[in-house]
């Protein structure tokens, strides 16, 4: 499908603090771990004794760095960013980790998430004469941490921590400490590993492997970390925190080979295909994924139904980002580009067709499509998530609810909009009561978020539209 046409992923931060080694090249592959959550930017910030040293630049983190630029960044502490931009535009000033230089300190921070009082609070900080150098809610963190830093960093971020609403995982950077904040309904995640003397704060576990460091746990809700010569201090703000993670981390978001809060990405994602053939179960000949989306549900569909599991889909492994949308009146080459049907599997079969999520339902409907052009005889579609039927407010870019097809229709409406024989979608019920999902933002799907939100409001970008 079209670049444009996807939801897109949100952000990824990293963090390192090392007593006896540099740094940069285990932030860099860190961040190649932690791609898949954003493409349009990368950045790395290392404080080298003295100063903090920032590199980063539009592409993936391959295209920003190479050997050459991460030697410079020398130092034993750092963080870094992948940025996808939920607010604000793709554009290198809002590239991060964003460094601000105050009362002889310098300070590094990176954000993943979306601040929902972001024009009330950039609001307040422009009538007291604060200039803004970005146009990410970003800097808005930065400028409440510097406002209230004469009474101490720590105190300055729960002050901060209270003044600002939404979704952020953060890492920040200064001259002696390493320090990593999760929001009080940690909705984005945020992990500490550790491999040796040195520390490692990344959103995803799956960052950690690479580099050969252990998970240690997650960060909490509403949990401060400080990290420094004398280990790992925590400190809490004094107020109830209501632990609603992001459900769509475990459905789409997060690799599959990543933990989050205790849980298994992909043993989540098993469970979920598992419960949906539990809730529509369909005689049928072979069970075919949407790759690679769809991979993990459709195992667990096919080990509870007993159905056999093949790759009637197959994909080319080397369409990425750089992928150029073919026109619109194409669409049969846009699909086919990057997903061909394997006929000889189809062929006269009765297909049980899994994937995670229905957006705006080009992708389904284009693969339905593909199937039956290839020979399939009949379509059962089965999606281990609920339609999505409201705009995310905390960091995932869904499209405005208008453009969500799970909104304007029906099951069934949209069962023949997408040319299928069947569709069915997992329940919200067995989502949180059979997966052990209990306590979780299912926001996209019932409109149940973890703080109060004007819905009508569109998501705030600082730009002049
Ligand atoms: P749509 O064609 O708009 O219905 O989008 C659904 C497809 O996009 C499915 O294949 C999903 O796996 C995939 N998808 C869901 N969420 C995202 C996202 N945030 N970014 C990119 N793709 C996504």
């Amino acid at each position: 499908m079209g670049n444009g046409e996807k939801l897109k992923e949100e952000c990824g931060v990293f963090g390192a603090f090392s007593l006896s080694s540099l740094v940069a090249f285990n932030i860099y592959y860190g961040l190649q771990a932690l791609q898949h959550r954003g493409q349009e930017s990368a950045g790395i910030a290392v404080y080298d004794g003295e100063k903090v040293n920032c590199i980063k630049g539009l592409g993936l983190a391959t295209e920003v760095f190479n050997k050459g630029n991460l030697k410079v960044l020398e130092g034993k502490m750092g963080i870094g960013h992948v940025r996808y931009s939920t607010t604000g535009s793709n554009d290198i000033v809002n590239a991060q980790p964003l460094v601000a230089n105050f009362r002889k300190e310098y300070m590094a921070l990176a954000h993943n998430g979306n601040l929902i009082n972001a024009e009330e609070l950039r609001n307040q900080l422009e009538d007291e004469g604060r200039i803004f150098q970005t146009t990410s809610d970003s800097e808005i963190i930065l400028h409440l941490i510097a406002k209230n830093f004469q009474k101490g960093l720590i105190e300055a971020i729960q002050e901060t921590m209270r003044q600002i609403k939404g979704s952020y995982a953060l890492v920040i950077l200064t001259d002696h400490k390493l320090i990593g904040v999760r929001d009080v309904n940690s909705i984005r995640p945020l992990c500490i590993g550790k491999k040796g003397d040195t520390y490692f704060l990344a959103s995803e576990s799956c960052a950690f492997d690479v580099i050969g460091a252990k998970l240690i746990r997650d960060v909490e809700a509403g949990e401060i970390v400080a990290i420094d010569k004398n280990g790992i201090n925590s400190f809490r703000l004094e107020v109830e925190e209501k632990k609603m993670p992001c459900v769509f981390e475990y459905i789409y978001f997060a690799r599959p080979d990543s933990v989050i809060d205790g849980k298994s990405v992909y043993f989540t994602r098993l469970e979920m295909g598992k419960r949906l053939a539990i809730e529509s179960p369909i005689e049928a000949d072979l069970v075919v994924p949407v790759p690679d989306s769809g991979v993990a549900a459709a195992r667990g569909y096919s080990l509870q139904s007993g159905i056999p599991m093949g790759e009637g889909l197959i994909k080319n492994k080397y369409i990425g980002r750089t992928f150029i949308a073919p026109d619109q009146k194409d669409r049969e080459t846009g699909v086919k580009i990057k997903l061909n049907v394997l006929k000889e599997l189809v062929k006269s079969k009765k297909i049980v067709l899994i994937d995670d999520s229905i957006v705006r339902g080009t992708t389904m409907k284009r693969l339905v499509n593909l199937l039956k052009s290839g020979g399939a005889k009949e379509v059962h579609v089965r999606i281990s998530s609920p339609p999505v039927k409201y705009s995310c407010y905390f960091g995932i870019d869904t499209p405005t609810k208008k453009e969500l097809i799970g909104a304007r229709m029906s099951v069934e409406e949209i069962r023949k909009a997408i040319g299928a024989d069947s569709l069915h979608f997992l329940s919200i019920e067995g989502l949180k009561k059979n997966i052990g999902l209990e306590s979780i933002c299912t926001g996209c799907f019932d409109g149940n978020y973890p703080l109060e939100v004007s819905k009508g409001k569109s998501k705030y970008l600082f730009e002049k539209k």
